[in-house]
């Protein structure tokens, strides 16, 4: 008869699947429970982070540190706690086997609990100049995070959800003038956000209109200082001195690989429980933007990362 290789599986305690703040924290209390956990990056190792610039809400940093470095630092800690790293993307998971079997698209492996860390991405307009000036050089899609650079000065919102509504609020409260520009004539966010932004004397609405690019004038070109918006209508343009944009018109969250597998909301997000992080699989825990769709923050994904791998650790004890 004739030998057959059995291929031995890397089998672990606890899979963590992504590598921003979320994945890295989940690693970190796993690591240091003894579970050697294994992270498995996803195509963009270090997530959302590695794209922003200065970030100055993340606490234990009196000087603003960069987003790639914070992630960086977040690796670095979780490896010296005993994390191991693979570069590689999930492109299936079997969810039905004991242990849960993962396939990515160079390893295999297998698992007695998995925490999901894929993130969401921030929807972009597409529109020339948005790529360009994304980051330090006016473009973001997070007030929370980036407001505070436009204190006194002139901003545009575009969106008419929640996320634009709310995120057009908190930017009133620090700048000169907000532009909100949305291409309906008619808000979809919640009564009671359009009741408070309808009473914001700062906040200019411009309805039924788009941006059509994003623009530089200035010497060196560094930084937005308009934007070009179209009205549909009548395809009129007009131009708007903004000294940032903030595009607000929704996020995709990073869970095409759960679905029909693990329970999502109507937005694609992971559904957990209240409070938890447990999803409706026992032994599957989510953690950071894929299973929030209001906070969205690189401190709100590390707490939650936390909250896992001590969900996925008390999983774990009661499996013995
Ligand atoms: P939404 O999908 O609710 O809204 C997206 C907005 O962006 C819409 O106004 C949409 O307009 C507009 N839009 C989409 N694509 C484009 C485009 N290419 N150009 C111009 N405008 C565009 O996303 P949100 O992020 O606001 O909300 C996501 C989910 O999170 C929702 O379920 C929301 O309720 C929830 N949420 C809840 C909060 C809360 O409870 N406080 C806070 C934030 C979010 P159009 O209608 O024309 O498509």
């Amino acid at each position: 008869m004739e030998a057959v290789d059995v291929v031995a599986v890397d089998h672990r305690r606890i899979i963590i699947i992504g590598s921003g703040p979320a994945g890295y924290t989940a690693a970190i209390y796993a690591a240091r429970a003894g579970h050697q956990p294994l992270i498995i990056t996803g195509g963009a190792p270090g997530g959302q982070m590695t794209t922003t610039g200065d970030v100055e809400n993340y606490p234990g940093f009196a000087e603003p540190v960069q987003g790639f470095q914070l992630v960086t630092d977040m690796q670095a800690q979780a490896e010296k706690c005993g994390a191991q790293i693979e570069y590689d993307v999930i492109v299936d998971i079997d969810v039905e086997a004991r242990p849960f079997r993962l396939k990515g698209e160079i390893g295999e492996w297998t698992a007695d609990t998995i925490i999901i860390a894929t993130g969401a991405t921030a929807r972009w307009l597409g529109v020339p100049g948005e790529a360009e000036f994304r980051g330090s050089g006016g473009v973001s899609a997070c007030a929370t995070c980036d407001g505070p650079f436009y204190k006194g000065k002139i901003v545009a919102v575009v969106g008419g959800g929640n996320t634009a509504v709310e995120e057009a609020i908190h930017l009133a409260g620090l700048c000169k003038e907000v532009h909100l520009i949305h291409r309906r004539d008619y808000l979809s966010a919640e009564k009671v956000l359009i009741e408070r932004i309808s009473r914001l004397p700062n906040v200019i609405f411009h309805w039924r209109c788009q941006i059509n690019s994003i623009g530089s004038e200035s010497e060196n070109g560094k930084f937005v200082d308009h934007v070009n918006i179209v009205k549909v209508a009548d395809d009129s343009m007009t131009k708007l001195v903004v000294d940032g944009v903030f595009v607000a018109i929704g996020h995709d969250p990073a869970t095409t690989v759960l679905n029909g597998k693990v329970e999502l909301d109507s937005a694609g997000y992971v559904k957990v429980a209240p409070g938890r992080t447990q999803t409706n699989v026992p032994g599957i825990f989510a953690a950071g933007d894929v299973a929030d769709p209001h906070y969205r923050q690189a401190v709100t994904a590390a707490g939650m990362g936390c909250m896992a791998a001590l969900d996925a650790e008390r999983y774990l004890g009661e499996l013995c």
